[in-house]
C-alpha cells in the first residue's frame, strides 16, 4: 500500500471497526422496520460533523410506513470546490430477521480476529461503513475535489425498496442531472463488480371447480385436478422453454443464468386445520385451488412476455380441457437491470480494483434483485453498479460476518474510484 489514500484508509481501521459495530448494534429489523430513525440519526451525526449536508426523508405513505414504524432515509451530500460529477454511495440500512442457529449475539457486533459478527454485518452495514471511511479519507486527501459525494442510508431494500430508494428516486434524488455515478456496496466480494440483476414477475393463479359431496365427485368439479393440469403443463412446456433460454448476463451462481420459476405455495379445498384441532375433514370436492409463482427472468425477456407466456398456456388448457377455468392476478413485477461494461462507473471501479488489489475484476450479475432496479427505472440512471465487501452467501444466514481486511480493501477501491472521478 504505497499510495497516500491507502495509508489514510489503513490508519482508520479502528474507526472502521467502531462504525461497523455501531451500525450493527442498531437492530433495524425489517419487517416491521425498527429503529430506522435511530440509524439515520447515527449517520447524520457522523456525516454532518464532516461537512455533509444531511437530509432525513420519511417515505410517507410507502408500504409499511406508519407513525409506529416510519420509513426513514438519510441522504448526505458534500459538494466540492469546483463543478464536476456526483458519485453516490447507496446502502440499505434495514436487515432481515435473525433466524435460528446463531452462536453470537446478532446485534452485538463482536470482533473476533478479522471478522465482525452480526445481522447485517455483510448485508450491508459493513459496506456502508466502508463507503463512509472511503469518502472521509478521500476528503482529507483531496479537500479541493470537484463535483460532489453523496452517501445514502435507505430503508426497506429487503422488502422491495419502496420505502427507500424507490421513494427517493420518485422525489428526484437519483435524477441524472443530480447524480452521475451510483455504487451500491452490497456484499459481492472486493474484486467483483455486479452489473445488475434479473427481473421478477409474481402472480397468483386460481383454478375453479364446483363443490359437491366427496362420495360423488362426478357431481362436482375438482379445482385441485385442474391445478394438476396446470402444473403438468408447466413441467411439459414452461420449464423446458425456460431452460433453453440463455443470457448474456454474467449471473452467479451459474444455475441462475437462465430463466427460472419457483412455485411458492399451493392451496386447494378446505383450509388446513389448526394444530390443536384433531377432528376429521368434511367430504367436499374443492371448488378453488391457488398457487403463487415467482418467475425470474432475463434482461433478454420482458415482464409482459413472461406474463403472456403463462396466460397462453392457461388459455390452451381452457380450450382443451373440459370445464377448465382460471383467474390470474399479477402480484408484482420488477424489471431486470444491467449496466454496460463500458459505462464510466464500471470502467472506473475496474481500474481501481486493478490499481489497489493488483487483480482483474470479475463481472457478475445477481439472480435476485436489489435497489438498482429503482435507480434504473424511476431514476433513469443507467450508470450504476453494486460493489462492496463481504461474501454474498453469508447474507441472511446465522453468524453472518464481514471481514475487516475486506472492508479496508474495498474502501481503498471506492476511494480510488473517487480519485479517478472527482479529481480530474
Ligand atoms: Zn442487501
Amino acid at each position: 500500500m504505497s499510495d497516500p489514500l491507502s495509508h489514510r484508509i489503513e490508519a482508520k481501521r479502528a474507526e472502521l471497526i467502531d462504525l461497523t459495530q455501531a451500525l450493527i448494534r442498531v437492530p433495524t429489523l425489517n419487517p416491521p422496520g425498527q429503529h430506522y430513525r435511530d440509524i439515520c440519526e447515527l449517520m447524520q451525526t457522523r456525516l454532518s460533523a464532516r461537512g455533509f449536508e444531511c437530509e432525513m426523508i420519511r417515505a410517507v405513505g410507502s408500504p409499511g410506513d406508519s407513525d409506529r414504524f416510519p420509513r426513514w432515509n438519510l441522504v448526505a451530500r458534500r459538494t466540492g470546490t469546483r463543478p464536476g460529477d456526483c458519485v453516490h454511495f447507496n446502502s440499505h440500512h434495514d436487515v432481515v430477521e435473525i433466524g435460528a442457529g446463531w452462536t453470537r449475539d446478532p446485534f452485538g457486533g463482536a470482533l473476533e480476529d478479522d471478522r465482525i459478527y452480526g445481522r447485517g454485518a455483510c448485508d450491508m452495514k459493513g459496506g456502508l461503513a466502508a463507503s463512509v471511511i472511503a469518502a472521509e479519507a478521500f476528503l482529507e486527501q483531496h479537500p479541493d475535489f470537484a463535483g460532489a459525494i453523496e452517501i445514502s442510508a435507505t430503508a426497506d431494500e429487503e422488502s422491495g425498496g419502496y420505502g427507500g430508494v424507490a421513494y427517493l428516486a420518485q422525489q428526484g434524488y437519483f435524477a441524472p442531472e443530480r447524480v452521475q455515478h451510483v455504487i451500491i456496496p452490497e456484499p459481492l466480494d472486493k474484486d467483483r463488480i455486479c452489473l445488475g440483476h434479473r427481473g421478477g414477475w409474481w402472480a397468483e393463479i386460481e383454478t375453479k371447480g364446483e363443490i359437491a359431496h366427496g362420495s360423488m365427485p362426478f357431481l362436482g368439479d375438482c379445482a385441485v385436478r385442474h391445478m394438476g393440469a396446470v402444473l403438468q403443463a408447466f413441467e411439459d412446456r414452461l420449464f423446458p422453454a425456460m431452460a433453453s433460454r440463455h443470457t448474456d448476463m454474467p449471473v452467479v451462481p451459474e444455475g441462475a443464468r437462465q430463466s427460472t420459476m419457483n412455485i411458492n405455495s399451493i392451496h386447494g379445498g378446505q383450509p388446513e386445520n389448526p394444530p390443536d384441532f384433531d377432528g376429521l375433514p368434511a367430504h367436499c370436492v374443492p371448488d378453488s385451488c391457488r398457487i403463487t409463482i415467482d418467475r425470474r427472468f432475463l434482461v433478454e425477456e420482458t415482464a409482459d412476455g413472461v406474463r403472456d407466456e403463462v396466460i397462453a398456456l392457461l388459455d390452451d388448457l381452457k380450450a382443451s380441457r373440459a370445464n377448465f377455468d382460471y383467474d390470474i392476478r399479477e402480484l408484482n413485477r420488477v424489471i431486470p437491470s444491467m449496466t454496460d461494461r463500458d459505462a464510466p462507473v464500471v470502467t472506473t471501479v475496474a481500474q481501481a480494483i486493478r490499481d489497489m488489489l493488483g487483480t482483474d475484476p470479475t463481472y457478475v450479475a445477481s439472480p435476485g434483485s436489489y435497489d438498482q432496479k429503482h435507480i434504473d427505472r424511476i431514476g433513469k440512471l443507467k450508470n450504476c453498479i453494486a460493489y462492496g465487501p463481504g461474501v454474498l452467501e453469508l447474507a441472511h444466514k446465522p453468524d453472518e460476518w464481514v471481514g475487516v481486511t475486506d472492508m479496508i480493501d474495498s474502501a481503498r477501491v471506492m476511494g480510488r474510484s473517487l480519485e479517478k472521478l472527482l479529481t480530474r
